[in-house]
């Protein structure tokens, strides 16, 4: 699951890193902020800044234009609910350093660059790439502090500190990757996370309370057509690709993909079909489920939940196998919920009900 970044400085902030002072707003009004503010639309992807949606505001008079243009401004088919505010950082160098988690051996690792900012893809040199362990994490920070070419000893141990907090941030929160671009070097000296992209790991999902904006099953959601006429929730990136295609081989539009993961719950389930019902010809919702992580009787549980909380959902062809579907099935059939068999019966089932 993506954060938006003012989640993700939330969680840096709790980890005791630095980030610049800041409020959110949701419609064009006063900023307890000092100006120069800089407005940052909060929308899940990245590379905002080259696209409009980073605005550096210096005259209070420019707040309420600003803010009004970032609210409707569409960056990569997404459109803000809320515009980060934040203290302009002055900047004395723009670094790159990110931790993820390196799946083929098992570690978390740390990647640097001297040079972050927007044209960090353009770096020519290489990143710095090494194994994370925190009890070396002294030497790690010597290494990364000769990298960015400082080398006062203030500056080592500043990034000890902030290495040490980011591994813990990384670590409790169960993220796949962390990363900050810029890390702000100040005039002052200090290190200071200018932007944050973050990703959790949704199968950790049952041990923490998450309550973000993005709910895990959305954060795979793709949308293919806003005209399409049939949605489809999958499990599982492969499943989710052979599902659309079943529909268009059928002659039907696609709206949309989705591969709901294994951390879906209801209310993550509940907020996909949510995001369906805002495409405005839709006809039908084919549900393809082959549950190993991901259990029947959870999604069970969000299709009636969805029935019940929501007007004029469109018919649905439902497809469960594996994990709990004796469950499911039983509380579908509660429900008189019919389910079917195969993914073909679905699509012609629906095929059926939407020829004209
Ligand atoms: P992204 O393009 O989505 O990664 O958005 P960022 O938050 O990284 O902002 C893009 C660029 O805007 C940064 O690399 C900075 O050069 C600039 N920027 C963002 N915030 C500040 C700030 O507080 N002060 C200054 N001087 N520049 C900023
Ligand atoms: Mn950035």
């Amino acid at each position: 699951m993506k954060l938006l970044e003012y989640e993700a400085k939330d969680l840096l902030s709790q980890s005791g890193i630095l980030v610049p002072l800041s409020s959110l707003i949701y419609k064009s009004g006063e900023s307890p902020l000092q100006f120069p503010v800089v407005l940052k639309s909060q929308v899940p992807v990245g590379g905002r800044g080259k696209l409009g949606g980073v605005e550096i505001i210096t005259e209070p008079s420019e707040m309420a234009d600003a803010v009004d243009a970032l609210l409707v401004l569409d960056i990569k088919g997404h459109v803000p609910n809320v515009i980060l505010a934040e203290e302009k950082l002055d900047i004395a160098h723009e670094h790159y350093v990110s931790f993820v988690v390196d799946r083929s051996s098992a570690v978390i690792q740390l990647i640097a660059h001297k040079n972050g900012g927007v044209e960090v893809e353009n770096n020519t040199d290489k990143f710095l790439k090494l194994d994370f362990d925190i009890e070396e994490v002294e030497a790690i920070a010597q290494k990364v502090a000769v990298l960015f070419g400082h080398t006062d000893e203030l500056s080592a141990t500043l990034l000890q500190y902030l290495f040490a907090d980011l591994y813990e941030c990384f670590t409790e929160n169960d993220a796949t990757l962390l990363e900050i671009n810029p890390l702000v070097y100040t005039p002052e000296k200090t290190f200071v996370a200018g932007d944050c992209k973050m990703e959790l790991d949704d199968n950790a999902a049952f041990r923490h309370e998450w309550n973000f904006e993005q709910k895990p099953a959305e954060t795979n959601f793709v949308t293919l057509d806003k005209n399409g006429t049939i949605a489809t929730i999958a499990n599982g990136a492969g499943l989710a690709m052979a599902t659309v295609d079943a529909v268009a081989d059928s002659g039907m539009a696609p709206a949309n993909f989705l591969d709901i993961g294994g951390g879906a719950n209801t209310e993550s389930l509940l907020a996909a079909f949510n995001r369906i019902m805002t495409f405005p010809h839709i006809q039908g919702i084919v549900i393809n489920i082959f549950a190993g992580i991901t259990r029947c009787d959870e999604v069970a549980r969000a299709i009636i939940a969805a029935r019940q909380q929501i007007e004029n959902l469109p018919p649905l062809y439902i497809r469960l196998a594996g994990t709990n579907y004796e469950e499911a099935s039983e509380l579908l059939l509660f429900e008189d919920i019919p389910m079917l068999i195969t993914l073909e019966e679905c699509i012609a089932e629906a095929k059926e009900a939407t020829k004209s």
